[in-house]
């Protein structure tokens, strides 16, 4: 990933993406916002005892390094519902009302101006771009995603509902918990069989290669996955954690086309 800086707000760029002329995208990390410990300090998600109006601070800090865009945040539940923008209800190009964001841990659309935001704390995000069809995507995935393969429901979402081609799928694979942190040793309860190939001898699952796995199948080249391989819980210091810190923020990962 390539590290931007504007106006004074750090964020990273995947590679792949910031070729793309036609979308805006970001990793933002948990810097440079104004949120005292432990929300220190770019905390963008409400409801987990920051205070609003500094959550507020830090959305308009963030919806600055898009200039003329709207940011689109959803209420995620660790579920696998997909969100169609274009199917909100108020008709074609309405935006959820702040108070009442819509429900669901995916966001599909292809309206210019409307980018979309996931918040994590070791959770992955995913963003998806499709070039032909010009459609965009965000999704959140935690290791609940991952079991109900919330990539792949994404990936069929905008195939079904705007004639996208997985195979001109662009991805990038946010910062998140690694293979070196995630230590999962109830999974004989949490994960399915299917999945434990992904662990190793000791208990820690690699969910970055779960999700490059989940997109291929999902008909995505692997050429076009980029994975920032960046653990959030061993760069606390950069990303909130929710592993490392149990009350801590989340940071925020956006794509829009522009
Ligand atoms: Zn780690």
């Amino acid at each position: 990933m390539i590290l931007t800086t504007d106006n004074g707000t750090p964020f990273y760029r995947f590679e792949n993406l910031a070729a793309c002329a036609d979308i805006g995208h970001g990793i933002f990390t948990r810097n440079a916002g104004c949120s005292p410990p432990p929300f220190n300090s770019l905390n963008v998600g409400h409801g987990i005892g920051d205070d609003d109006s500094r959550v507020e601070t830090n959305r308009r800090t963030i919806g600055r390094c898009f200039r003329g865009a709207e940011l689109v945040y959803a209420r995620q539940v660790h579920g696998r519902q997909v969100i169609i923008l274009a199917d909100y209800p108020g008709g074609q190009g309405a935006t959820p009302h702040p108070a009442a964001p819509v429900v669901g841990d995916a966001i599909v659309t292809d309206q210019r101006q409307k980018y979309l935001v996931i918040q994590v704390a070791d959770c992955q995000s995913v963003l998806l771009y499709e070039p032909v069809r010009q459609a965009v995507a965000n999704l959140h995935c935690g290791w609940r995603g991952s079991v109900q393969n919330i990539i792949g429901r994404t990936v069929e979402t905008m195939v079904l509902h705007f004639d996208c081609s997985p195979a001109n799928i662009i991805a990038g694979i946010g910062p998140s918990l690694g293979p070196c942190c995630a230590e999962f040793i109830n999974y004989k309860a949490e994960i399915p069989p299917a999945l434990w190939g992904y662990k190793d001898s000791t208990d820690h699952f690699d969910f970055w290669s779960i999700s490059r796995d989940q997109m291929v199948q999902a008909g995505v080249a692997p050429e076009n996955i980029e994975s920032s391989r960046i653990c959030t819980r061993c760069r606390a210091d950069e990303f909130f954690s929710y592993r490392s810190e149990k009350t801590t923020g989340r940071f925020a990962a956006v794509i829009g086309l522009r």
